[in-house]
């Protein structure tokens, strides 16, 4: 047996082993290592957040959705490309040669590219993330409700948000919306007080859609009293302060950071074709210099033959790659022609808080309900297995007509107080 070996289960990995399932020869294994043993639904996060779904809903398991592939829960420290050798980890140090691999492992946060990021906010990556944003949130109303000084409750329920793409304006919009239904079980909290500030550093929120759309979002907020500051930079971060480019100080009791990648530690290696840390690959997803070395996903820079430009680093992208990267792999293979990534984008979607999504399909616009059905719709279609999409759906109901969960989860063993 010869063995093809993916490394990363998210979005673009997930997909590829299950095309490759179906068509890779009787005589390959398919090995998929991961650091995780579950699909993140990242563009779900926020929702996470603003406690409109659990967040189980927003995972799916990958032994549930792969059969043949053989999952393994490790994480990947280095790759000889010489020995053809991946070197990993979980509870001890592992091996696994490999004939064919592809470098799918998305990227991580930035904590360190501004002083002060990585003490004093919470970056939005995982589910773990998002649970902590989730608690800080609602430690930070419980503590408004008993402080005596007028001054540090309103620092209190002062939220900061550094980035207005997808998903700092997700986060803004849906933080808003959990604010308003939650006052009613905080009577000292004065929701016209709480502040929401949303940094952007160009001179449209939501670059990846349309001008109008982006226009859209910006007056919602606006109505909503969402903060929106364009072509503002943050410049370092302190213990609940901002300082921005233009010197001001912005004091705020939770910082919430969206902005900043950088690809995992692995990726790093003299044999690789690299810009800005990610992996640039030939059209049809090959790495130069390297034989049977593969890149997608957002670890990697892919040429889109559609645009003329490399892929931008989406969910959609990802999974499209995904499929044609399958393809190529089986065709070279049995020695035929392997053919170039070309994808036209068929829309773009952002909840904006308020079950009302803005929407851009094939060059028209929704906003307001058909647009909710949109989001709603698509992402029920992407989740995968029956149960979670059923999961998924009550709960989307289940938020609309009932209650927030205000549960503060501690996170602590019992003996740890
Ligand atoms: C909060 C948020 C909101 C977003 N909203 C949208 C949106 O609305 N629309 C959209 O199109 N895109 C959105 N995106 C972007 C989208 O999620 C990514 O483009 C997509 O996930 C990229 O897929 P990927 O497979 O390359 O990486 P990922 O899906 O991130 O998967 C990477 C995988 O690699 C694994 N991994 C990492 N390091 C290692 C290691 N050392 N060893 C083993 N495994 C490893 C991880 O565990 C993970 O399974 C959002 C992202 C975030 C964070």
């Amino acid at each position: 047996m010869k063995n093809l070996v993916i490394v990363g289960g998210g979005f673009a990995g997930l997909k590829l082993a299950k095309k490759l399932e179906k068509s890779m020869p009787e005589d390959w294994d398919i090995f998929l290592l991961s650091k995780t043993n579950f699909i993140t639904y990242n563009p779900l996060l926020p929702e996470v957040i603003g406690a409109s779904v659990l967040p189980s809903h927003v995972q799916a398991p990958l032994r549930l959705v792969l059969k043949r592939t053989r999952i393994r829960m490790v994480t990947v420290d280095r790759i000889d490309y010489d020995s053809q050798t991946v070197f990993y980890h979980n509870d001890q140090q592992g091996s696994l040669k490999f004939d064919q691999i592809v470098l799918s492992a998305g990227v991580q946060a930035n904590t360190g590219m501004l002083p002060g990021l990585r003490e004093h906010t919470l970056p939005l990556k995982t589910v773990g993330d998002a649970l902590v944003i989730r608690n800080r949130i609602i430690e930070r109303l419980e503590q408004a409700t008993i402080h005596p000084d007028e001054k540090r409750r309103e620092e209190l329920i002062t939220f900061v948000i550094l980035g207005g793409g997808f998903s700092g304006v997700e986060t803004a919009g849906e933080l808003e919306d959990f604010l308003c239904s939650a006052q009613r079980y905080y009577k000292n909290v004065d929701k016209s007080k709480c502040q929401i500030i949303l940094i952007h550093g160009n001179d449209r929120i939501l670059p990846e859609l349309s001008p109008k759309l982006s226009e859209v979002t910006h007056k919602n907020f606006e109505k909503r009293g969402i903060k929106v500051m364009l072509n503002e930079r943050a410049t370092r971060i302190d213990n609940e302060a901002v300082t921005l480019k233009s010197g001001e100080l912005i004091r705020g009791a939770t910082i919430i950071c969206t902005i900043g990648t950088t690809p995992h530690p692995f990726m790093g290696n003299e044999r690789l074709p690299l810009e800005r840390g990610k992996i640039v690959t030939r059209p049809d997803m090959s790495v130069e210099g390297v034989d049977g070395v593969w890149a997608m996903g957002d670890c990697a820079l892919v040429p889109n033959l559609k645009s003329g430009s490399y892929s931008p680093p989406t969910a959609q992208f990802a999974d499209r790659q995904a499929s044609r990267l399958a393809k190529n792999i089986v065709a070279s293979l049995s020695g035929k022609e392997t053919k170039p990534f070309s994808y036209q984008p068929q829309g773009m979607l952002a909840s904006i808080g308020h079950n009302k999504p803005v929407a851009e399909i094939y060059g028209i616009r929704f906003t307001g309900l058909i647009g909710f059905m949109l989001w709603r719709g698509v992402y029920l279609l992407k989740v995968p297995t029956l149960a979670r999409k059923v999961r998924l759906f009550l709960e989307w109901n289940w938020a609309m007509f009932f209650p927030p969960d205000i549960a503060h989860l501690g996170f602590k063993k019992s003996d740890d107080d």
